[in-house]
């Protein structure tokens, strides 16, 4: 005993030391504990979930179409703005736009992708554009609270889902007027015309695969940028799906994300064989996806919040159902799983957002759990509800359909496992 309590100060010392070190180098500390910013962010979009976005997400659900009134609400509150993204994407700890997108994605996952659905396109300006295009693109992304706007980005393509180096659209740059002119069909593009901004990855040279790509912003009402089939889905119905057609769709040269002196760089060290930065989808999907794993979170808790409580009320051979192990544990077992997702979601929020290189794919690890948690948790939750569980009377059904796409998009769950594993082994597994 006497051993372990020196043991103990001597450790507590050193904490302190290593803390006042860090301190001093003006690092931020490392705690679970949110700050009162964080809290309060947490707080005000828990409240817009509950009151505004909850009691919508059923009609919405069954109507399958954009939910502009309550985008309009989100707009208004300030939620739905450059300012409000800037502000959660700004928190040194990186947890802050996890934290909100989880509260968000909890009052109902489809009204959750009608309104984040847009980040998506500001993460592929923000990672790519030079700090002109930002000014420019990124407010008009989001229109303002009396005139509000959606953004979409399209990187997949009918065949081109998990191997984006199978995009076919091509930008071909009209040296003469100084304009890209882009043509091909883009598939699955979240407010895919019905969007004020469309962000189009598109090849510039075929022959360099996936190292050929850049992206391009098409400003509002471009000509050749057409909406193709809406999507009917089973799930995620209140945000729009559809395919993008770009028929001799020109941009002025200005349009290329990050502009062309850098592209030309690029494509030279990648023509020499050198090594390139990583390719313009994937930057996106990178940055993104600790973000997407904490909207599958807000699901799975959501559905596992509704469970637990109808087990307390629920009675079936005299008692409740939750006084069964059985319920119980599932219970226990769904509580635990969103907990440990929500761990792998923080961690890599943190390092993608204070610059700690993904060594061993943790960005990919955050979306692959939570989004097979959400699945499960929301599947169990069925389970328990039993036959209610399975009606459209009761949200666990809902839940259900909306989860699913966590394993699809942003990266299947076994192109995340590809990456995790060619990250950890160095082999290129295929
Ligand atoms: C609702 C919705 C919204 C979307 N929003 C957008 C958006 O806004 N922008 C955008 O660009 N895209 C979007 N997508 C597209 C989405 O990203 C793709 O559907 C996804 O990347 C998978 O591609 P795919 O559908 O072509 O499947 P495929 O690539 O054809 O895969 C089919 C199956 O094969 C497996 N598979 C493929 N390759 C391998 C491999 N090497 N090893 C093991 N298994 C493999 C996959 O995991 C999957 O199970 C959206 C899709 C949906 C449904």
């Amino acid at each position: 005993m006497a051993d372990s309590s020196v043991a103990d100060v001597d450790a507590n010392a050193l904490l302190d030391e290593a803390n006042s070190t860090s301190e001093a180098q003006g690092e931020p500390q490392f705690t679970l504990e949110l700050n009162q910013d964080q809290k309060d962010i947490r707080d005000w979009v828990h409240g817009f979930a509950e009151g505004v976005v909850r009691p919508a997400a059923e009609e919405w659900d069954e109507r399958e179409e954009t939910p502009w009134p309550v985008i309009q609400e989100a707009a208004k509150i300030g939620l739905y703005s450059f300012e409000a993204m800037g502000q959660f994407w700004a928190d040194p700890t990186g947890l802050t736009l996890p934290v909100a997108n989880e509260e968000l994605f909890w009052g109902d996952a489809g009204i959750g992708m009608a309104i984040m659905g847009t980040t998506l396109a500001v993460a592929a300006i923000f990672g790519q554009g030079t700090p002109e295009q930002m000014g420019e693109w990124i407010p008009q992304c989001f229109g303002t609270a009396d005139d509000v706007k959606l953004a979409a980005f399209c990187a997949s393509e009918p065949d081109a889902g998990s191997d984006v180096s199978g995009i076919r659209t091509s930008a071909k740059y009209d040296e003469a007027k100084d304009e890209w002119v882009l043509n091909g069909q883009k598939a699955w593009a979240t407010n895919g015309g019905i969007a004020e901004i469309h962000v189009v990855i598109a090849s510039v040279d075929r022959e360099l695969g996936s190292r050929g790509h850049a992206a391009f912003v098409i400003p509002p009402g471009t000509p050749g940028c057409e909406q193709g089939a809406k999507v009917k889905k089973h799930g995620l119905r209140a945000s729009h799906t559809a395919d993008v057609h770009l028929d001799d769709c020109r941009v002025p040269g200005s349009c290329l994300l990050g502009g062309k002196e850098k592209l030309d760089e690029r494509l030279a060290r990648v023509r020499e064989g050198k090594k390139a930065k990583s390719q313009a989808a994937m930057q996106t999907f990178e940055a993104s996806r600790p973000t997407v794993g904490a909207q599958a979170l807000g699901i799975a808790r959501a559905a596992y919040e509704y469970a637990l409580d109808y087990a307390k009320e629920r009675e079936q051979f005299g008692r409740k159902i939750v006084e069964n192990q059985a319920i119980a544990f599932d219970l226990a077992n769904m509580k635990l799983e969103i907990d440990a997702a929500r761990l792998l979601v923080w961690r890599a929020a943190w390092m993608g957002r204070n610059g700690h290189k993904f060594e061993n794919a943790e960005g990919s690890m955050s979306k692959l759990k939570a989004g097979e948690v959400a699945v499960w948790v929301t599947e169990r939750a069925i389970q328990i509800l039993g036959g209610n569980g399975y009606t459209r009377e009761f949200p666990v059904e809902r839940m259900h359909r909306d989860s699913k796409i966590y394993t699809i998009f942003e990266g299947t769950s076994e192109i995340q496992r590809l990456v995790i594993s060619r990250a950890i082994s160095g082999f290129h597994i295929k």
